[in-house]
């Protein structure tokens, strides 16, 4: 009994000794798809004290945080946070973009060399093989000896793969095909027991199978506008978009499980696949400081559906909201209050929707969808260059040449290829909604620290990657014929301003109003733990945040 217990004493102190005890026993980094600053104080009144308000409450949070490039899409914005760094460095430069050497459309996250596991036929040709920079997990784990864990959830892959990066234990998302969390072989060859004991409980069928009422009284959501609004997206089965949703009886009209991600359970489920996590891999109990990536994106798809002043949006957060009550409380539980850190954050804000703000009189409008616009800048381009078809993709608020069209001396010369990018410019510049147009020469010449729009341009570049002329649309535009719903991806603050709040081990109480960009959050968490930045990391550590040690 006495040796055993000498035993236990000696084991105990060697896994002490293997990390600092000043540093946190786990990080967990959430990230929310989608979400507004301003959402912190709009809904507040209806917050629980357990969830964004004892964030708010007991952490630290920066009132001034913003995205600082362009597309403020959910790929850059996942790989941005982990790898404190931009587009033009980590090379996400969207969600899916135009590769110029395969001349396909290619995916942030997609590798086909990779096949899903745990669905034979589910989405799981993924890993982070295009993201070009190290994170902060990929840090903590090389500083480790890899005995760190990192794991990465999200119901989207990308919310998984970027965050938790190329040397995660495993990252796991949603498969709308059977109703499971999966992952990919990058990761794994088979999914771990309790992953599986997880989807054997078929909760996406339970959630699906209830209504989605309002969690409080619908007559109390006085921060949104009224329920029946022409400007939110009516829901496939229902002939307008109001409350109650059966969707028991909506999920008839979709596929398998594509309904969930496109309600608020989605985040409940992925709250409650987060618990199965903590509690399935000892997370914050193996001796090293591990890291658990959350990225909740039912917040984006009812977002972009709805616009952010419907009702729905607002009851998706106050759900938000108690789940981050449960994950707080099961940290609690599980690592021990003061034992960890966290911090939480968005990938992007959201636009009015621009309906709205036409019929309010101001400014705003719907600018031509990328396959019209690619029409219409090949048959203007056709008159100086007759027959060809210059133009291969339009995507992202990017132009691609096909370059290997321009004509034999000319084209070694150059010439063909000014005088195409000078007429796409005019071109594009001359329609109703363009405010800049940023040929690749011109943002060549741009330095990276620089202010206004073409900084925003210049931190989102890529020049192995991006396209040939990019243009930014005026404030309140965007690309579409829809008039429900709304999006985001530009540099204006609607779309950039997002929360920060750190909370637990190392971090101090209060707020700051200075301004920091996004890329900020990686560097702090690197000082945090005393590991080294992520390898392409162009941002600073936020002091004001963290207490003295
Ligand atoms: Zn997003």
């Amino acid at each position: 009994m006495r040796n055993k217990f000498l035993i236990t004493v000696l084991a105990f102190s060697c896994i002490a000794t293997a990390y600092s005890q000043d540093n946190p026993r786990l990080v967990v980094g959430i990230v929310v798809d989608q979400m507004r600053q301003e959402y912190l104080y709009r809904f507040q009144n209806k917050f629980g004290e357990g969830g964004f308000k004892r964030l708010m409450g007991e952490g630290f949070m920066l009132t001034n945080a913003h995205y600082n490039y362009v597309p403020t899409y959910t790929g850059p914005g996942h790989a941005s946070v982990y790898t404190g760094t931009t587009p033009a460095y980590h090379g996400i430069i969207a969600n899916d973009w135009w590769d110029k050497t395969l001349k396909k459309k290619v995916n942030c996250v997609g590798d086909e060399n990779q096949k899903p596991v745990g669905s034979t036929d589910g989405h799981g040709a993924v890993s982070p093989w295009r993201l070009l920079s190290t994170t902060v997990t990929d840090e903590l784990k090389l500083f480790s000896q890899k005995k760190s864990k990192v794991i990465g959830i999200s119901i989207k892959d990308r919310g998984a793969v970027l965050p938790s990066g190329h040397l995660a234990n495993a990252a796991y998302w949603f498969d709308s095909k059977s109703g499971k969390f999966i992952s990919s072989t990058y990761y794994l060859s088979a999914l771990p027991s309790w992953v599986d004991s997880f989807n054997d409980k078929k909760m996406s069928d339970a959630l699906l199978n209830q209504e989605w009422k309002t969690l409080l009284p619908i007559e109390q959501y006085t921060e949104s506008s009224p329920d029946d609004s022409p400007y939110e997206t009516v829901m496939k089965g229902k002939d307008k978009p109001v409350f109650p949703y059966d969707l028991k009886k909506l999920r008839q009209q979709r596929s398998n499980y594509d309904l969930l991600p496109s309600t608020p359970m989605g985040n409940d489920f992925l709250e409650a696949f987060a618990e199965a996590t903590i509690a399935g891999e000892s997370m914050g109990k193996s001796g090293y400081t591990d890291f658990l990536t959350i990225s909740f994106s039912s917040t984006d798809l009812v977002g972009h559906a709805m616009g952010p002043n419907a009702v729905e949006v607002e009851d998706t957060y106050l759900r938000l909201d108690r789940s981050i009550a449960s994950l707080l409380k099961k940290l609690d539980e599980e690592v021990g209050k003061g034992n960890y850190t966290l911090f939480l954050t968005a990938d992007h804000a959201a636009a009015e929707v621009p309906q709205s703000l036409k019929d309010n009189h101001m400014p705003a409008g719907y600018f031509t969808d990328d396959n019209s616009l690619k029409t219409e800048l090949n048959n203007f381009l056709a008159t100086y260059f007759p027959g060809k078809t210059l133009v291969e993709s339009v995507s992202n608020s990017q132009v691609f040449f096909n370059t290997s069209l321009f004509s034999g001396d000319l084209k070694s010369s150059g010439i063909d290829y000014m005088l195409a990018t000078e007429l796409v410019s005019n071109y594009l510049l001359g329609k109703e909604g363009v405010a800049q147009v940023f040929p690749k020469s011109l943002i060549r010449q741009g330095s990276y620290t620089e202010g206004g729009m073409k900084g925003f341009v210049v931190r989102g570049y890529n020049f192995k990657r991006s396209g040939d002329l990019t243009f930014e649309l005026e404030p309140g535009w965007y690309s579409s014929a829809h008039l429900q719903g709304t999006t985001h991806g530009s540099s204006y603050s609607y779309d950039t301003h997002v929360p920060v709040l750190f909370f637990g081990k190392g971090i101090r109480h209060g707020s700051s109003k200075q301004y920091h960009p996004i890329i900020d959050i990686a560097p702090t968490i690197s000082v945090l733990l005393r590991i080294k930045f992520p390898s392409a990391c162009t941002g600073q550590p936020i002091a004001e945040a963290m207490e003295e040690k």
